[in-house]
């Protein structure tokens, strides 16, 4: 590994011509091979919704690679002015130049597209890439290392398989930038691994995710968004509703809305309907069932009682007010549990998510600008999303990162790109103009000042 970054690094940039021609090649690899790409995130899943792939990690890369091919002579170009007036008529510039090599290393919730959205930004911006793809879904990583293959040359692209020991020595390769996606956990290792050779990093974490319904929100309307959200992808999302907080006595409405909404969506759970997922592997489904094992039973309500679980497929549950202290509360969920918790008001809904950790992204069902300026001003969080789950994922002018716990830095669409570069400052003097201000003896200065 270590010999080839040496050789990546001693390379240059990639020119922007053969930028903007790679990205078209990838466009067209990642086209053409849709249904590969489904038919092995569903082999690694045991089943993964073919609708869910579609979208998450086809068209949302297509449409970031289009959008990023669109824009990108602009975004390259530098950005030049004149110089203050005491300097003037030198000139200043703000030139972008490209790191050198970036790791990119992905979970296996969106194996797919946590490789190709950081690559197609490190790319844009002219880095040679390394990319480790996650060893839970194996399958997933061979098509990611047979397609970059056949888009990229060894050396503009090189991807690293293995397990979390080659995870491990992966991340601690001076790259001159590492783009991270997994848990906050493994962010904090991999950070301490990149410090010591002061590599720049991009951590995009997970965490708790939490809802927040306001008094007078339809429940019918927010039940059917945070349904599509949370049991998306089984609920395996990064910005997966957590859990939702609402006042007490619209409880037991929301969760018959809630109901409605999901068998609405998923009339069964069966291996049949292929609109739903698995839970990626039997340690997860096992964690999973681990977390529900603390809850007493007159709390969990399931939504499929006649469904018995097959392999690794787990039907949406809802908890009714868990214990504060209990896993289910303290840990990122990460699958089909939806935790639902009784506040007082608006004011104890924003106190509880201040206890925490800054969520990746708060969830508001409101129409009230007041209610939604209080949120905005009053929260902190990666990203607020008002009324709608999953899709300001898809926003290409949104920077997209967490805060905190959650995770530093951003990237998606232009942002992406200013993360993958270098913000060279230049400065012209010009010939006209001396710049005696700065030259000693000061005495003039001295005079004009004191
Ligand atoms: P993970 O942290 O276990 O693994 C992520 C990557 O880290 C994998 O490539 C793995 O090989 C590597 N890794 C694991 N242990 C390591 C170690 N000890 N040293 C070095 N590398 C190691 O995460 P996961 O289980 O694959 O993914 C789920 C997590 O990712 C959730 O917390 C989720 O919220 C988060 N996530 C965040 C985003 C985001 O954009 N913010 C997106 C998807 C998932």
């Amino acid at each position: 590994m270590h010999t080839q970054l040496n050789k990546m690094q001693a390379l240059p940039p990639i020119c922007l011509d053969r930028r903007l021609e790679r990205l078209q090649a990838l466009y067209q690899t990642i086209q053409q091979n849709k249904q590969n790409i489904i038919n092995a995130i569903n082999s690694d899943y045991g089943h993964r919704a073919a609708g869910e792939t579609l979208l998450a990690e086809v068209l949302v890369n297509l449409e970031d690679i289009k959008h990023t091919i669109k824009h990108l002579p602009r975004w390259a170009k530098a950005d030049q002015w004149t110089a203050d007036w005491k300097f003037w008529p030198s000139r200043c510039a703000i030139v972008p130049e490209a790191k050198g090599v970036v790791g990119i290393m992905a979970p296996w919730n969106y194996p797919f597209n946590l490789v190709a959205g950081p690559l197609t930004a490190a790319i844009a911006a002219g880095n040679r890439v390394m990319v480790k793809p996650s060893e839970v879904t194996p399958k997933t990583a061979e098509l990611i290392q047979q397609l970059l293959a056949e888009v990229f040359t060894d050396d503009e692209v090189h991807v690293v398989l293995g397990d979390v020991d080659v995870a491990d020595q992966f991340s601690r390769l001076p790259f001159d930038h590492l783009l991270f996606t997994g848990s906050t956990r493994v962010g904090k290792i991999i950070m301490r691994n990149a410090a010591d050779n002061l590599t720049p990093v991009t951590l995009e974490l997970g965490g708790k995710s939490p809802v927040l319904i306001d008094r007078n929100y339809s429940l019918d309307k927010a039940a059917k968004s945070i349904a599509k959200g949370k049991w998306f992808n089984a609920g395996q999302t990064c910005i997966a509703p957590d859990y939702v907080l609402i006042e007490a006595d619209r409880i037991e409405a929301l969760i018959a809305a809630l109901k409605k909404h999901t068998i609405d969506a998923y009339p069964s759970i069966d291996i049949n309907n292929d609109d739903f997922s698995c839970v990626v592997n039997t340690q997860h489904f096992e964690r999973l069932q681990g977390l529900l094992k603390q809850v007493p039973n007159n709390q969990i309500i399931d939504l499929y009682p006649d469904y018995q679980n097959q392999v690794n497929r787990m039907a949406p549950v809802i908890v009714n007010q868990p214990d504060q202290q209990s896993k289910l509360m303290q840990e990122e969920i990460f699958g089909p549990i939806l935790p639902i918790v009784a506040v007082n008001d608006l004011s104890d809904a924003i106190d509880y998510i201040n206890r925490g950790d800054k969520p990746l992204t708060l969830y508001l069902y409101s129409n009230n600008r007041t209610t939604i300026r209080r949120v905005k001003q009053q929260t902190s969080s990666g990203s607020l999303a008002v009324n709608e789950t999953l899709v300001h994922f898809a926003q290409q002018r949104l920077p997209f990162g967490g805060i905190g716990a959650s995770g530093m830095g951003s990237y998606h669409g232009h942002q992406g790109f200013v993360t993958m570069s270098h913000m060279k400052s230049v400065y012209y003097q010009s010939r006209l103009n001396g710049n005696d201000l700065v030259r000693a003896p000061f005495t003039q200065l001295k005079k004009k000042i004191i």
